[in-house]
């Protein structure tokens, strides 16, 4: 095998920082300038924050790390999850075997490469993610050695920002999605949740981008292009419930909130939809029929049981100011598109709910309340952040109310499986209800407990779910322990609990929505990642911190917190690495989620050191390590138990306060039973 060489950083020339123009450079030598009408080019702001005036600014170099040389390598990885097998190939200098195109370019196609590591694991690829690359047009195959591997390491360091690469393949192939199960599927679920589906198609260039996506009825047409797909059924394949579910909040801040009627009539389930039928309705709507002009896009949105149409027109024009770090204001004009008509209300949405403006924000502006009125105290005349006057602006959103400026009387909330299942609840303020105190903050605060019906792991097992598997159904983030278990701190004793919790549960959501899912996520079980690690020579890295005995307080943590990593092989165990993910279904999922950018990241940073090219046969699955991974962290309960796995066997590390302590190693977990 060629050695990886390490060359000088054509990108920084080895000076470890890059002199790039200054973003001022962009509009020139203006104080107000406009987005579209760019200034002459490189021409500084003379009165630039950033620059000074001089038009370029010192960066640190980050292809290099800073380091001023790179490692001239990259490594393609395939591998098998049902079976285990890892084959890789790298790329050097001297061993590139690069072809040429129909236009005269040498290239070396790494897909070619993929599929050949794919044969030699049994695996069945979703895609060939390989990049190409392309060869200076010096070089040619006759040119002296030295020359020649110069230029080669110049495409492979153009092409470096993934060093290694991780393509995962099964030995079947994967079920392909029938775009019109999906649809009918997405259309029934909006049915169960009592939400809009958009289906939505924007002009762009000579074509369209296709977006589907759930919305509340009052969410306005979103500026810009929603995304790339480019017909109908290519934006079925790509969008699945979590993902037309995530931004339902971004999208419908500014919607009415509304109450439900989840008794209303229902439309006949199971309706039949055709995809092509309703693609070229969509895109026969981008046409002005009055005067056949070029309209900015359409909608079809599926209400009640059916399909209502509209055409997208253009709104006028609107200026924004926008400061730059730079010191300049840059205006904008965005052209809002609108719906030509709007579709009648749905049946299921009732009248009005109440509101009051919230009292810790100003809408249009970044103004929130400041720190020194925490905790419900009057502003601070001598507040070095806001001089007393209670606000000051802040980049976060406002954690009264979560951007939404109301505080509502009443919150929707949605539990559901996300199949067949759903409970639709209405919070409301004002409601007389028998709350226990059962702690006191440490700021004297008295925390109550509200019925079952305002604790949501409560309907989690109506729904049969754990309340560990609870997640907000928009973006699938955790939810917060009071919310789980109907804890409210108070203002003062005998204030009314509900309305605290309403506002909890409604802070940033989309008319006052809360949509959760009770069902365990979509995880790859630990054994099979484990192999996987085990096949690429990484280690898996699963911690877990015991909490049940705080089961009973509501003011701390409770139950088990999980984390499962890939990591090098010989990464240290950090003190910072704390389990905080619910359940181990949750951890897992996230790791499967970030697994090609851990392998990405765990190329070594030093570039003297090479990237390793990992084969591995078939591996058999070992015990599941879960009941022993329990029986450490119940040992160990109330400190975070972290066990590094490894081909060399398994290490096992507990965290105390700041430290981080071996207790044992073994070649397999369960040898470390007596300890
Ligand atoms: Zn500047
Ligand atoms: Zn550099
Ligand atoms: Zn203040
Ligand atoms: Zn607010």
């Amino acid at each position: 095998m060629t050695a990886a060489p390490v060359v000088v950083c054509p990108d920084c020339d080895g000076m470890a920082f890059t002199l790039e123009p200054c973003r001022c450079t962009t509009y020139g030598d203006r104080f107000l300038a406009d987005a579209d009408a760019l200034g002459p080019r490189r021409e500084a702001y003379r009165s630039c924050e950033q620059c000074r005036g001089a038009g370029s600014i010192a960066y640190p170099c980050y292809r290099c790390g800073r380091r001023g040389r790179r490692r001239a390598q990259l490594v393609v990885t395939v591998a098998n999850l049902d079976t285990g097998a890892v084959a890789s190939h790298q790329v050097v200098p001297g061993g590139l075997d690069p072809h040429r195109d129909p236009a005269g370019h040498w290239v070396v196609d790494l897909s070619f490469r993929v599929r050949e590591l794919a044969a030699a694991v049994g695996a069945v690829l979703d895609e060939t993610d390989a990049p190409s690359l392309w060869l200076d047009r010096q070089w040619r195959p006759d040119l002296p050695a030295a020359l020649r591997h110069e230029l080669e390491a110049q495409a492979i360091l153009r092409a470096d920002h993934a060093p290694w690469r991780l393509v995962l393949g099964r030995s079947t192939a994967p079920a392909t999605v029938d775009p019109a199960a999906r649809l009918a599927r997405l259309c029934a679920l909006a049915d169960l949740l009592l939400l809009d589906l958009v289906v939505e198609a924007r002009r762009q260039g000579e074509g369209f981008c296709w977006a589907i996506r759930y919305e509340v009825p009052g969410s306005p047409v979103p500026l810009g292009s929603p995304g790339w797909c480019r017909d109908l059924p290519e934006v079925l394949a790509c969008t699945d419930v979590a993902k037309a579910l995530t931004g339902l909040a971004e999208r419908g801040l500014a919607a009415p909130a509304r109450l439900l009627r989840p008794d209303s009539p229902r439309p006949p389930a199971g309706p039949a939809v055709d995809v092509d039928q309703l693609e070229r309705r969509v895109l026969a709507d981008c046409v002005d029929p009055t005067g056949g002009d070029e309209l900015p896009g359409a909608q079809a949105l599926w209400r009640d049981g059916r399909w209502w149409h509209t055409t997208l027109r253009a709104g006028e024009p609107v200026e924004t100011l926008a400061e730059q770090p730079t010191g300049q204001v840059v205006r904008r004009v965005r052209v809002p598109v609108t719906r030509g008509y709007e579709p009648p209300d749905p049946a299921w949405l009732g009248e009005l709910v109440d509101w009051r403006p919230c009292p810790d924000c100003r809408p249009h502006n970044r103004l929130r309340a400041c720190d020194c009125r925490l905790g419900g105290r009057a502003a601070d005349p001598d507040c070095p952040h806001c001089c007393g006057a209670g606000l000051r602006p802040s980049a976060l959103h406002c954690f009264t109310c979560g951007d939404t400026d109301r505080l509502l009387r009443t919150v929707s909330v949605t539990v559901t499986d996300l199949r067949h299942r759903v409970v639709h609840l209405a919070w409301q303020a004002g409601t007389p209800e028998v709350a226990p105190l059962v702690a006191t903050q440490p700021n004297g605060r008295p925390v109550v407990q509200l019925p079952d019906r305002y604790r949501l792991g409560s309907w989690a097992a109506v729904l049969g779910a754990r309340p560990e598997d609870l997640r907000d159904a928009d973006g699938g983030h955790d939810l917060d322990r009071d919310l789980r278990d109907g804890y409210v701190t108070v203002p003062w004793a005998g204030a009314d609990p509900v309305r605290e919790h309403v506002r909890a549960a409604g802070r940033g959501t989309a008319a006052g929505r809360l949509i959760v899912v009770a069902a365990p996520p979509d995880a790859p079980p630990l054994v099979e990642l484990l192999r996987l690690a085990l096949g690429l020579d990484l280690a898996l890295v699963v911690a877990v911190c015991d909490l049940r005995h705080n089961a009973g307080d509501p003011l701390l943590a409770d139950g088990l917190r999980w984390s499962v990593e890939t990591k090098p092989r010989d990464a240290a165990v950090s003190p910072d690495d704390l389990p905080y993910r619910p359940s181990l279904a949750a951890a897992l999922a996230w790791c499967r989620e970030c697994l090609t950018d851990a392998v990405a990241s765990a190329a070594p940073t030093n570039p003297a050191t090479p990237i390793p090219v990992p084969w591995s046969g078939p591996r058999d699955l070992v015990a599941d390590p879960e009941p022993d991974l329990l029986r450490l962290a119940s040992r160990h309960a109330g400190q975070a138990v972290t066990v590094r796995f490894t081909r060399a066997g398994c290490a096992v590390h507990r965290h105390d306060d700041d430290a981080v302590r071996l207790l044992a190693e073994a070649p397999d977990l369960r040898d470390l039973r007596l300890t």
